[in-house]
């Protein structure tokens, strides 16, 4: 059993929406997008076989100047996103990009020049959008060619996407770019703060390129030793990446990282938690967190998933309908400590968009939603512990989770798989919470959605 850390949190009900209306000098803010996977082919045709190379096989009736669920990006979106980015927060402190800029198509649709071509487009319009604006940028496993088999050596890639970014690398970066496709800053050039630009596409279970390989790149011997001089030197850190460790949520026991690369990232963390003030990662497409605890329980650390602007269906499969609308999202963090105070996710309702305008609207800020007082540990924990608890609070996260794409009730069964995948990033203790969970009568029974609807138009006229 995980501790209860708080028991007094359902009394903030309202404290974080007076929180987080207020103006702090210490208040800062910025952007992380992901998983723009542009398709170049995309066509609003009225032939549904014809739309997008993405959709494979399925057809796309109905397809829409800003896209369609079985087709990646069309340029309309990427550019949309970009632009909404800067109505919304133009001038955030700096700009988290966590790749995958490719359509899902066959290695022989794209090769190397297409691939660089897509980030060298994207990278550019940022770029001319935020000419100001530092941007952390990580590959995802589509920013290669073949995709996912980034290697751990010196490439043309690496060295052609360095000169890509060349206004947002420092020269030190460029140098271990161009080695691994990692890297690590100052975060804004002050001093007492870092950010680690990962890239755990090599730890990836499809890279076959790193498949016999201890540490890939020496990334992790890096890690290790830029977090412990980190540690030393007082510092405050940011992780950064694309695949994530640990399951994904919307499909039972599916891991992305090989088990010995999972046990080693989680280890790590777990030994400079104490300096690691937040992780952020994309890849799912999806909405959703990973908690990190030391050996007794205690909450120490949260990854942040944060969704796609691809709708693209997924193809994975086990999965159902896994599409979602297109999101952004901007994090609220105290400059002094880098603690995540809030964050808010802004979407496009596709549909909508297809048949009426762009419009880009707040999905929901976390504070307010989990009446929570901040993204910190303990807070993101009693989010989790509500997930299991309150059949209201997980239906909310599991439309969060879509990016309000998928609004049909989430079981015990899905719970079961949210909740573990959330809660156990290690491979063995996941198989035990999902053995535990989807036991029958773990948790109370889940509530009607009707009644969930009713409680929370009851909670926003307050
Ligand atoms: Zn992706
Ligand atoms: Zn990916």
């Amino acid at each position: 059993m995980r501790m209860k850390p708080y028991g007094i949190f359902p009394s903030l009900l309202f404290l974080c929406v007076v929180l987080s209306g207020r103006s702090s000098a210490d208040l800062g803010r910025f952007w992380h997008i992901s998983d723009l996977h542009w398709d170049p082919t995309y066509a609003a045709t009225s032939s549904p076989d014809r739309v997008c190379a993405s959709s494979g096989t399925r057809p796309a009736p109905n397809a829409g100047t800003y896209g369609h669920y079985n087709c990646d990006s069309p340029w309309e979106l990427v550019l949309s996103s970009i632009n909404a980015m800067k109505a919304i927060l133009p001038d955030p402190d700096f700009i988290v990009w966590t790749g995958d800029d490719t359509p899902h198509v066959s290695d022989d649709q794209l090769g190397e020049d297409a691939v660089l071509r897509i980030v060298g487009n994207i990278t550019r319009v940022l770029r001319q959008t935020f000419p100001e604006t530092k941007v952390y940028a990580a590959l995802g496993n589509h920013d290669y060619h073949p995709k996912s088999q980034l290697p751990p050596e010196p490439n043309s890639i690496y060295n052609r996407i360095a000169e890509l970014w060349q206004d947002w690398l420092e020269p030190e970066s460029q140098l271990t770019f161009n080695k691994g496709g990692f890297y690590t800053e100052e975060l804004l050039k002050k001093s007492g703060y870092r950010v680690l630009i990962l890239n755990t596409n090599l730890y990836y279970d499809q890279n076959k390129v790193t498949e016999n390989i201890l540490d890939p790149g020496g990334q992790f011997e890096w890690m290790d030793a830029v977090l412990m001089s980190a540690a030393s030197k007082n510092e405050k850190v940011y992780i950064v990446g694309h695949v994530p460790p640990g399951f994904f949520e919307k499909k039972k026991r599916k891991p992305w990282f090989r088990s010995e690369f999972n046990r080693r990232y989680l280890g790590l963390i777990q030994k400079h938690h104490a300096v690691i003030s937040g992780q952020f990662f994309g890849h799912h497409h999806t909405d959703s967190f990973r908690m990190f605890y030391d050996s007794k329980g205690n909450p120490i650390g949260t990854m942040f998933l944060t969704p796609g602007v691809t709708p693209w269906k997924t193809t994975l499969p086990g999965v159902e309908d896994g599409a979602n609308n297109p999101g952004i999202r901007v994090f609220e963090y105290d400059m002094t400590t880098l603690l995540v105070k809030d964050m808010v996710t802004y979407y496009l309702n596709l549909t909508y968009a297809n048949v009426v305008w762009e419009r880009w609207e707040k999905e929901y800020r976390l504070c307010e939603s989990f009446r929570v007082p901040d993204a910190s540990p303990t807070s993101m924990h009693y989010i989790l512990e509500q997930l299991e608890d309150s059949g209201c609070d997980l239906q909310k996260y599991y439309e969060f989770n879509s990016v309000s794409y998928d609004l049909s009730s989430c079981d015990a069964d899905c719970r079961a798989d949210h909740v573990c995948a959330i809660r156990e990033v290690d491979f063995d203790r996941y198989e035990q919470c999902i053995a535990k969970e989807g036991a029958p009568s773990t948790h109370p029974a889940l509530v009607p959605l009707l009644l969930c609807v009713a409680v929370s138009l009851y909670g926003t006229s307050q």
